[in-house]
């Protein structure tokens, strides 16, 4: 909020669409000076890790690096919208609220994806990324930014570097006498993240988001309740699908989180009203795809490796899945049972119990749309909503 420059909407300016397979090779074959510096960072971040074996901390522009390159993996997998105004309307509600946290000097890249399933994913270093779905499924500028309050929270708290240390994601053998910016070691740690991201965090990391992120909604004069009423929203729209029943409404933990909303909401006086929906729906004009009418890709971690490849599956089999996939935001809807190794794409994936929204197909274009949102550009949005 203090220092905050313009350069927080620079995200992809290297569109190169990488072959993930290739992406450590080519960072360390064709990268700039720069880059390779950076990813030599975190290469030696990551020797030092070997040899201290206990806390695994990395500065924020190598956690960039890592956000980045999971982030292009998330990209590839579901495609970006390639509409100015809509990137450049969610950046500024995210811009909003990100200038509020402890990281406002973060590069935050808000990034909109390109799919009918209902998901957010915040990947480290500042991506946030949000899908047509979810923007579809919502009806006012409280419940976006009451979610990306959520996803913006994961990334202040470091919730995904926490659990990378705390899963040991990354092992570190004896044998491995050094970490380098080429090494299997760094594409192992890209995968990894990428999987953990897109499968949700652990039940008291999500908490945590909820909590301090409608606090932070609240904060800016958002409309705290945002966050509740979209996930009854979500969860009644997949109520229609048997497998899942059990992860929705009825559920326990579903309905503590409900619960822990409200009571949080009393308890602290949270009353900001600003909801804003005639502005959303200037905006936004997505609906819904009903659950039952979406293209699905099943295969590796819901469709992740998309052309059927079997990295992903050999990696889980020596890898329990993250704790309590159901809870998350975008872990709200657990991984679908398929055992299938080839993607293929069907047209009622909720019938046969797979994951629809994680597992929903993505869109062909997967270059990210650069939008420049300046101060002046975030106290003008503001001023207009009214917000603080
Ligand atoms: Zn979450």
């Amino acid at each position: 909020m203090r220092t905050h420059g313009t350069s927080g909407l620079h995200a992809g300016r290297r569109a190169i669409a990488l072959a993930a397979a290739a992406l450590a090779i080519l960072f360390a074959t064709t990268a700039t000076s720069a880059e390779a510096r950076q990813f030599g960072q975190l290469g030696a971040v990551a020797k030092k890790a070997q040899e201290v074996h206990a806390a695994w901390n990395i500065s924020d522009a190598d956690e960039q690096q890592l956000g980045a390159a999971v982030s292009q993996k998330i990209r590839e997998r579901y495609g970006v919208v390639q509409d100015e105004a809509v990137t450049r309307y969610v950046s500024l509600v995210g811009m909003v609220l990100a200038q509020a946290t402890s990281r406002p000097n973060l590069a935050w890249k808000f990034i909109v994806l390109d799919t009918d399933g209902v998901n957010a994913f915040a990947a480290p270093g500042g991506y946030v990324h949000i899908t047509r779905g979810a923007l579809g499924l919502m009806s006012s500028e409280s419940e976006l930014a009451d979610v990306l309050a959520h996803e913006i929270t994961h990334v202040t708290e470091k919730h995904t570097i926490a659990a990378i240390r705390k899963g040991n994601m990354v092992q570190f053998g004896a044998n491995q006498s050094s970490v380098t910016a080429d090494s299997a070691l760094f594409q192992k740690l890209i995968d990894k993240t990428t999987e953990l991201v897109l499968l949700g965090f652990g039940r008291a990391d999500e908490l945590e988001a909820d909590q301090k992120g409608i606090r932070l909604a609240n904060s800016v004069g958002y409309a705290p309740g945002g966050l509740g009423e979209f996930l009854k929203r979500l969860s009644d729209r997949n109520k229609g699908s048997s497998a899942k029943q059990g992860l929705f409404a009825s559920h326990p933990e579903m309905q503590e989180r409900l619960d822990k909303l409200s009571k949080q909401i009393a308890s602290e006086h949270l009353a900001s009203t600003a909801t804003l929906q005639d502005r959303y729906r200037k905006f936004i004009s997505y609906t819904a795809t009903p659950q039952s009418e979406i293209a699905t890709v099943t295969g590796g971690a819901a469709g992740l490796t998309g052309g059927g490849e079997t990295k992903k599956d050999d990696a889980k089999k020596d890898e329990p899945p993250p704790k309590k996939k159901g809870f998350g935001l975008g872990g709200l809807l657990a991984p679908g049972p398929s055992e299938k190794k080839s993607a293929e794409v069907t047209g009622s994936a909720a019938a046969r119990g797979a994951d629809t929204e994680l597992g929903a197909k993505g869109g062909p274009v997967k270059t990210i749309v650069v939008v420049n949102v300046t101060p002046a550009d975030i106290a003008a949005f503001k001023k207009e909503g009214n917000l603080k």
